[in-house]
């Protein structure tokens, strides 16, 4: 049977990425070795490095002089990566608390400086994305989470923002264009919406950097990797490898105006599924809705478990919620095509015809 597979992370991936990176597990073109087994030094590698960095730069139009990592520790390591090299012991940093994940980011600040929530959904359980805050102008740094992965809440906008912008892009990132010229910095864990877990992209513009008084460990020193173009330690060769054919794949099929209206074609019709069917109902106001994580309710508690076993038995795979909202999330990065999320959908109706 065919399986749909709507995990939220680590979670689906092109075939093309599987079927290239399989390939290259065995032999990588013209090496006659594994790409498990050659050094990290090797110029082969090098050039592949370099070319997954210049992609990242042609498909989200990086500006010029910013830089691109690939790092290890995962989105959790930046986190406290982000104060470390940013945030002076007497200064503030201001935050969106808009999620679980923005919560760990600031628990992690606060081990540097001051933090300063400038706004907060916690009141209705991160349904929605905060407006009209303001962000006091000697702030550090402002630190956004684009898309809440647990929650299902986005932010589709670049916001202006007059002190550094950073964002955690992790599920989102390729999911849309963005201006990145906005942002002071990014950073993404892979395993969402570019390759296995293991590897972290982070694109900043260097200029935010140095301008602290602190030691700095050198694996925690943006600066070190940066002058070592990701390369100061052993990198996760197969996590980069694997994501760079993501990038091949994202270029191939048009880039991120192509991946925008896919993505935006696909959450419509399970979004305006969930508002027309009498067996589900959405959990995130209509505004802040993501395009990644689509959360939503049985009307009937009671059958919450039934329809997980009327699914899976239909070949969904990870559309159970997370504990913390409950019900059923479907997550459809950029590798899930619209044909899955009409399964899900028809698998829906059909549900509620037995049940209504
Ligand atoms: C998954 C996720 C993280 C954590 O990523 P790790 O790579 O496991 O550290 C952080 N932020 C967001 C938005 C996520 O979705």
């Amino acid at each position: 049977m065919k399986k749909y597979n709507f995990n939220a992370g680590p979670s689906i991936l092109p075939q093309y990425t599987l079927d290239k990176t399989c390939k290259a597990v065995k032999e990588l073109d013209n090496i006659g070795l594994s790409v498990l087994e050659i050094s990290h030094r090797s110029k082969e590698f090098q050039k592949i490095v370099d070319d997954a960095v210049a992609l990242v730069k042609e498909i989200l139009k990086v500006p010029e002089n910013y830089n691109v990592l690939f790092l290890g520790g995962g989105a959790s390591l930046q986190f406290s990566m982000v104060p470390y090299n940013l945030l002076g012991d007497n200064q503030t940093a201001s935050y969106l608390e808009t999620g679980a994940w923005a919560q760990k980011a600031i628990k992690e600040a606060k081990l540097f400086g001051n933090v300063n929530v400038v706004a907060s959904s916690s009141d209705k359980n991160f349904t929605y994305i905060p407006k009209n805050f303001k962000v006091p102008e000697d702030s550090a740094y402002f630190h956004v989470t684009t898309n809440n992965t647990i929650f299902g809440s986005e932010l589709l906008e670049d916001l202006d923002s007059k002190v550094p912008l950073i964002a955690d892009m992790s599920s989102d990132i390729f999911s849309r264009p963005v201006d990145v010229s906005k942002y002071a910095l990014i950073y993404a864990g892979a395993q969402k919406n570019l390759g296995p877990a293991g590897v972290t992209l982070v694109i900043l513009n260097p200029d935010i950097l140095g301008k602290i008084e602190r030691k700095i460990p050198s694996m925690l020193d943006y600066k070190i990797h940066i002058k070592n173009n990701s390369l100061y330690n052993t990198p996760p060769v197969f996590a980069i490898y694997a994501s760079f054919m993501t990038l091949q794949w994202l270029k191939e099929q048009g880039g991120l105006e192509e991946m925008e209206k896919k993505n935006i074609a696909k959450a419509k019709l399970l979004y305006d599924e969930i508002e027309r069917n009498s067996m589900f109902c959405g959990t995130v106001e209509k505004d802040s809705r993501s395009r990644m994580n689509v959360c939503f309710l049985p009307t009937k508690p009671e059958l919450e478990q039934e329809f997980i076993k009327f699914a899976t038995e239909k070949g969904m795979v990870g559309i159970k919620g997370h504990r913390s909202v409950g019900g059923f999330r479907a997550s459809i990065y950029n590798a899930m095509d619209i044909e899955g999320v009409q399964a899900l959908v028809d698998c829906m109706k059909e549900f509620e015809k037995q049940h209504a």
